[in-house]
Order: structure tokens, then sequence, then C-alpha cells
């Protein structure tokens, strides 16, 4: 929603746990850079009504109206599902490529995973059949799977990566992912100019540990429970979960969070690295563009120059965070990243 006053008005959910600290970093960031675009915090504290604690109305209005948030936190089940629900949140997009510069294993992963964001192992379906026995559901249905794989095809048609690799299990899950691939295949005869194969979980783990090169003129697309664990694993080839962003893409609305949750174990201690949060952010500024191609070049060089301004601080490594092995403070490198945008 652009304002009266040219300013994109975006809601702001900083959570619990590490969220209020790390969305001050990006408010202070985005002051800084003075980005045209005007947050609107919102609290998703569950409060009790009619006897069910439930999320506040006001965030859901506020999401509803803006259609663009920036979220932290996984702490309450309850708040995920009633976004996902109420946005139709389908699809998560989860790129992971290295900081050039900052030392890690391998300089050169540059992965897209995107996972399917609505059933699969998260379902939520489960029960004891008798004594000692448990089932749970894996539901996997045509619409959804279509549904993410055409996303998919858009994503690497419009990013330049013309191959899309639908990672599965059907070997074991025969009929569940023999579906999830079936459905992609029908889409992939859409865009012709886009390359399509599948590759297996178990495989493509091993790969791309031992070489992450070939993954990056791709977009890979997944059910949900091994989008969650791939991801992770990207996570950590460079440099933890205090650098990779996410995008929650939705029918209603989209919203965009950092993979990680609301780190209880460090908050409120000035630890924190609020880099996947602000990259996070950038996704945003960049998704921003699609919905108003007047704001184009405008939002992209903002997105552009914050990007490299954060990116350099964390290559120099002289104001880095805890989690990439240095003792600067949010505050620190959060200074450090805006003196870089005044210069
Ligand atoms: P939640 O239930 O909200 O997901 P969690 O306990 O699973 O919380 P995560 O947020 O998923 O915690 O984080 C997992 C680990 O990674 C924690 O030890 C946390 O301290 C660390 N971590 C996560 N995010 C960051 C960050 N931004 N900066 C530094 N460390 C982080
Ligand atoms: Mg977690």
């Amino acid at each position: 929603q652009k304002g009266n006053n040219g300013k994109y008005t975006v809601t702001l959910i900083p959570g619990d746990g590490i969220g209020p600290e790390i969305s001050e970093s990006i408010k202070d960031i985005y002051t800084a850079a003075q980005v045209p675009i005007q947050w609107e915090e919102v609290s998703v504290t569950p409060i009790l009504k009619g006897g069910k604690t439930v999320i506040p109305d006001s965030a859901i209005h506020s999401v509803k109206k803006n259609t663009v948030a920036l979220k932290v936190g996984k702490g309450h089940v309850s708040l995920n599902l009633t976004l996902r629900r109420t946005f139709n949140l389908f699809a998560n997009v989860r790129p992971c490529a290295s900081i050039q510069g900052f030392k890690t294993p391998y300089d050169d992963v540059n992965t897209v995973l995107i996972r399917e964001n609505t059933e699969g192992e998260y379902s939520g379906i489960e029960h004891e059949i008798v004594d000692g026995v448990v089932q749970s559901i894996k539901l996997i249905t045509w619409d959804a799977s279509e549904r993410v794989a055409r996303y998919a095809f858009n994503y690497a048609q419009t990013s330049g990566r013309l191959r899309v690799t639908a990672v599965h299990k059907a070997n074991i899950m025969k009929m569940s992912d023999g579906m999830f691939l079936s459905a992609c295949r029908e889409v992939s005869k859409e865009f012709p100019d886009v390359a399509y194969d599948e590759d297996l979980l178990d495989r493509v783990c091993l790969q791309v540990v031992t070489n992450p090169k070939p993954y990056s003129d791709r977009v890979m697309v997944m059910p949900n429970l091994y989008g969650d664990i791939l991801s992770d694993m990207c996570a950590g080839l460079i440099g933890g979960l205090g650098l990779t962003p996410s995008g929650n893409i939705g029918r209603d609305a989209s919203i965009f969070e950092a993979v990680h949750g609301s780190a209880p174990d460090i908050a409120g201690k000035g630890l924190a690295n609020p880099t996947a949060l602000l990259l996070s952010s950038i996704m945003m500024l960049r998704h921003v563009v699609t919905i108003d191609m007047l704001l184009h070049m405008r939002l992209y060089d903002y997105a552009d120059k914050i990007e490299k301004a954060a990116l350099t601080t964390i290559a120099e490594g002289k104001s880095i965070t805890g989690d990439l092995g240095g003792k600067a403070t949010t505050k620190e490198y959060t200074d450090a990243i805006i003196k870089k945008l005044r210069a």
C-alpha cells in the first residue's frame, strides 16, 4: 500500500525472543538509508477471546491491508497456522548464497529452495491406533503441489535460473511424492524454456555438501518437510541461521522472515545477528517492486545499497556477531552497516 507521502506501509511483527532487538536494527538501518517504507508495528502476543487464546485481530487486519509483512519468530505454532491459513501462504522461498570474503568451506554456494508450505507431514494429523502404535499422516494434494510447482517455474523464469529440480523420495513414498512429481511434470510443460529434472533428497544432500556449484543455476522445489531440513543444511554451508532469509508467498499477502526462530537462548543479550532478517527485508523490497512497477528503480537501488553495506561489513570481519566468529554486539554490527550507508 502506497500512502499519500509516497511511502509504502509494511506490517512489522517483531514477535518475541530476539525479535524486538533485531527488528530495532532493521528499523535503524532503513531510517539511515532513507528507504520509503513506513512500518506498522503490531503485537502478536496471544490474547484470550471467548475462552480461547487467539492472535489479536489488529495484527491480521494490518497484514490484510498492507499485503506485505516482515516478521520474526516461530514462537507459537498458532500464529504461523493462523497467518498461513488466513493469507494462503503456499510457497516458502529460501535463497542461500555464500558471502564473498567471509570464509566458509565453499565460496560458491548459491541455492534457491522453494518449499511447499501448507501440507505434507505438517498436516498435524496424528493418532494412536492401538497402544504402542501411532500413525502420522503425510497429506499431499494435487492442487497444493501444482500451485507450488507453478510458483517455482515462474520464479525460475523471472530470476534467470532456467532449471527446476523437484526433490523427492518417490522411490519410498510412491503415491504421495509420486503425485508431487506428476504435478511438477505437468506444470513443466507450460514452461518450455525452463529445463526440468528430478532428484532424490538424500542424493541432493550428498551432492550439495560435496560440490554446491551445480546448484547455482537452478531452483529446487519440494514438499514441506524436505524443504525444512535441506534449507538448514544449506544455511550451515554459508555460515548458519544468522544469515538466511525467506519469503512466504501467498495468494492474499506475502510475509518475509528469517529462517531462524525467536532464539530464546540468546534473547535480550545483544548477541543476535540481524542479517537474516535484514536480507528478508531486502527480498521484501524486491518483491514490492513486482506489485508496483512505478517504484521499480527506486526500491531496487535501496535493496542493492543495503545488501552491499551488510555483506561488505561481514566480509571485512571487524564488526561481526558471535555466531559468525566475531565479538560485536547487535548494535555495533548495525552501526557498522549504517556507517557504510552514510559514507
Ligand atoms: P523457535 O522455537 O522460535 O524456532 P529455537 O529455540 O528453535 O526457537 P531458533 O531461532 O530456531 O531457536 O535458533 C536455533 C539456534 O540458532 C539457537 O541456538 C539460536 O541461538 C541460534 N540462532 C538463531 N538465530 C540466530 C541469530 N539471528 N543470531 C545468532 N544466533 C541465532
Ligand atoms: Mg527453531
